[in-house]
């Protein structure tokens, strides 16, 4: 589905990712750990395709494609589907135009929003005033509108009260395609999380840790988010397992 080969990202001059390597299967969802500042956010913006974070070498490649000049709406075309860390607001769009655009007439906002009860959200502007659980579960609607091949989400559960988690670890494991048998699923997921919370609902494949621009560390995803709440990234960063 989505592989990245050496790849070395400047932000404004500032050297963050440098020489990372990653496979993502068709199917399989991988969790993303790494300490505040490491890179992560600015990973899933350069697969997605912002002009703001600078490829200075490397490939990306999504569905036998070579994405990395692409632009970001072609991206989106192709079935890449982001979920912000941090949401923007969107003044004079209400959250039931931007529901049917990402769509494309598949669904009626209506319809998404009964199943995830958030018809009282449909005429407000986009994030305009939301909290921060409305916040997640409006970009998941969002991305459910629009059904991606792959969805990459940044932190999906944080500022997330215990009863919008709930709600959004459903969305997400709709995303996924996780009622299904494992060999009848062909979308996948790349994640990050600090609380591996979302690992309750997406059973996900594998994990890794970012550490000084590249993936130091990797495996299965609860026992690697275990061994950074015993030892910490910095500790876990040496191991190189
Ligand atoms: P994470 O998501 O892992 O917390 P980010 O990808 O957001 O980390 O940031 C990686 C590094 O790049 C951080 O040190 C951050 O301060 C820096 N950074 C992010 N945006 C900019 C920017 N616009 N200008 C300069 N540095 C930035
Ligand atoms: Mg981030």
């Amino acid at each position: 589905m989505l592989t990245i080969d050496d790849l070395w990202v400047n932000i404004d001059d500032k050297e963050v990712l440098k020489g990372l390597n990653l496979a993502v299967p068709a199917g399989e969802t991988h969790i993303l750990f790494g300490r505040n500042g490491s890179g992560k956010s600015t990973l899933l913006m350069t697969i997605m395709g912002f002009e703001r974070y600078q490829v200075k070498q490397g490939r990306i490649t999504f569905r036998g494609q070579d994405i990395t000049q692409m632009p970001t709406f072609e991206r989106a075309r192709l079935g890449l589907g982001l979920s912000f860390q941090r949401p923007p607001t969107i003044r004079g769009v209400k959250t039931a135009d931007i529901l049917r655009v990402c769509s494309r007439g598949a669904i009626a906002p209506e319809v998404l929003a009964a199943a995830y009860n958030f018809t009282a959200f449909l005429d407000r502007e986009v994030n305009y005033g939301f909290s921060g659980g409305e916040l997640k579960r409006s970009e998941l609607l969002q991305l459910l509108a629009q059904n991606p091949h792959m969805v990459l989400l940044d932190e999906p559960e944080s500022g997330v009260d215990l009863e919008n988690l709930q709600v959004v670890g459903e969305i997400i494991a709709k995303l996924l395609q996780k009622e299904r048998r494992r060999q009848h699923r062909d979308k996948s997921g790349l994640i990050i999380t600090h609380t591996g919370f979302i690992m309750d609902y997406v059973n996900a494949d594998r994990a890794y840790i970012l550490g000084d621009g590249r993936l130091c560390c990797q495996g299965n995803p609860r026992e690697l988010l275990q061994d950074i709440k015993n030892f910490g990234y910095e500790e876990c960063a040496k191991c190189r397992r």
